[in-house]
């Protein structure tokens, strides 16, 4: 029997509706950007699994350091204890955090460390007294499937079940250059009327949204109300961190710096789950107490693993190396050049960019997306590259040590896809 026959028997996959969709592709191997199959078929891994592997899969230099750890301490507890790698990967962040990130508080992926940025703004106002109880967040926002990070993120038909349990929040649209004057109004309002512990976003580019994307100066000014009006800003840069948007991280093109972010994804390099989410020192001031209550009491058992932060720290180092630094310029660079060729095709609506994260949409009509999408799907699987389109966004977000060659192929494949919709 086949891996994809066996998978069948017990496996259960996530977002997935089994009935429509029951065969999963079995993958063996893993290298640098490309993906084999278990019938030896290649696929260049464009998005990065996820935007995850951004250093390339397997990559040497980080398992051989997570190989080393693995020999010297594996797992601990973190409550109570303490540990070199976690010590050093805070460290490395400091560094290169915006400049008003001072504290690190681990957890196992993006849903929980929004979870815990959630946590932050609502005990901080508690802490001081106040008993907020709302939540602004944007309306086509994504931040994870655990009950906070779903109630903050935009309606989905996908939620249905539990919208009758979720958090309060308010939501506002995107800055787009013409709309900041009305959203400054809608949020004095929300702020009049509500009890706003906090404001939750994807800074600059909304991943899950189709890589939607919008204006810097707006959300700004969204970000200076809230600072003004003791909101607490906390910047979900789980897929935008480390280096996509052609700088460490999003918030850094923001002159309003975010009192809490949540991390990870590409934190790991791909290697193993883990999250983070940071604050300011004003954040962490406010649970700092004789009184144990005023803690923060939320932790995970594999909470700062030490493998998890080792494979961190060589992430960061090599995200830091003039070679990925000039990759990200040369893949930015590359997807402007792409971006002049398609954006005057016929079946092209639009294109748009941030760093290294590319998106064209496509002309066509709102009712075939469904179709649409497994169309182009199995188009680019079938000539060995592996995109995952949006409704009908295609986007690119392949890892930093993509080749020429490698990164030529998917954007010939995207035009070849083009006469197929
Ligand atoms: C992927 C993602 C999450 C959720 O992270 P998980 O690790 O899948 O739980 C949250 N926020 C953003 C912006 C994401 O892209």
């Amino acid at each position: 029997m086949t891996l994809q026959e066996r998978d069948k028997k017990y496996l259960w996959h996530p977002l997935t509706q089994h009935k429509l969709h029951p065969e999963a592709l079995a993958i063996t191997k893993a290298k640098g950007c490309t993906l084999t199959d278990e019938n030896g078929n290649e696929y260049i891994d464009a998005i990065a699994s996820w935007y995850t592997c951004m250093y390339g899969h397997c990559n040497d230099y980080i398992t051989h350091r997570v190989s080393e750890q693995m020999q010297q301490l594996d797992q601990v507890v973190f409550s109570g204890f303490t540990h070199k790698p976690a010590i050093e990967l805070s460290e490395a962040l400091i560094n290169i955090l915006p400049k008003n990130q001072n504290k690190i508080f681990f957890s196992d992926n993006g849903s929980t460390s929004v979870e815990i940025g959630i946590k932050m703004a609502l005990q901080y106002h508690f802490n001081h007294g106040n008993k907020k109880n709302t939540l602004i967040a944007f309306e086509d926002g994504f931040h994870g499937d655990t009950f906070g990070a779903m109630s903050v993120s935009g309606l989905s038909v996908y939620n249905g079940p539990f919208e009758d349990f979720f958090l309060k929040v308010e939501r506002i649209p995107v800055p787009n250059g013409k709309n900041h004057d009305a959203i400054l109004k809608t949020l004095k309002v929300l702020a009049d009327n509500n009890e706003v512990a906090g404001f939750v976003y994807e800074p600059l580019v909304q991943g899950a949204a189709a890589m939607k994307m919008h204006n810097a100066d707006g959300l700004n000014q969204i970000l200076n109300f809230c600072k003004n009006n003791n909101i607490i800003t906390v910047a979900d840069e789980v897929m935008t961190g480390f280096g996509k948007t052609g700088k460490h991280f999003a918030s850094l093109h923001i002159e309003t710096l975010p009192d809490v972010m949540c991390l990870s994804k590409a934190l790991t390099g791909g290697l193993l789950p883990m999250a983070l989410t940071t604050c300011s020192q004003k954040i962490y001031d406010a649970f700092y107490s004789d009184d144990i209550a005023k803690g923060l009491f939320h932790g995970h058992t594999y909470s700062a693993n030490p493998l998890a932060c080792t494979a961190a720290l060589a992430s960061i180092e090599l995200l830091q190396t003039q070679t990925i630094q000039d990759s990200i310029k040369a893949i930015t660079a590359s997807h402007e050049n792409f971006g002049n060729r398609v954006k005057n095709h016929p079946k092209v609506k639009s294109i748009r960019q941030t760093g290294i994260i590319f998106a064209l949409d496509l002309d066509v009509e709102m009712q075939r997306y469904g179709n649409l999408r497994d169309k182009l799907f199995k188009f680019f699987m079938d000539n060995g590259v592996f995109l995952r389109p949006l409704g009908n966004t295609i986007y690119i977000q392949a890892p930093y040590v993509i080749t020429n060659q490698e990164l030529e192929k998917v954007y010939r494949v995207i035009e070849e896809s083009l006469s197929i919709v």
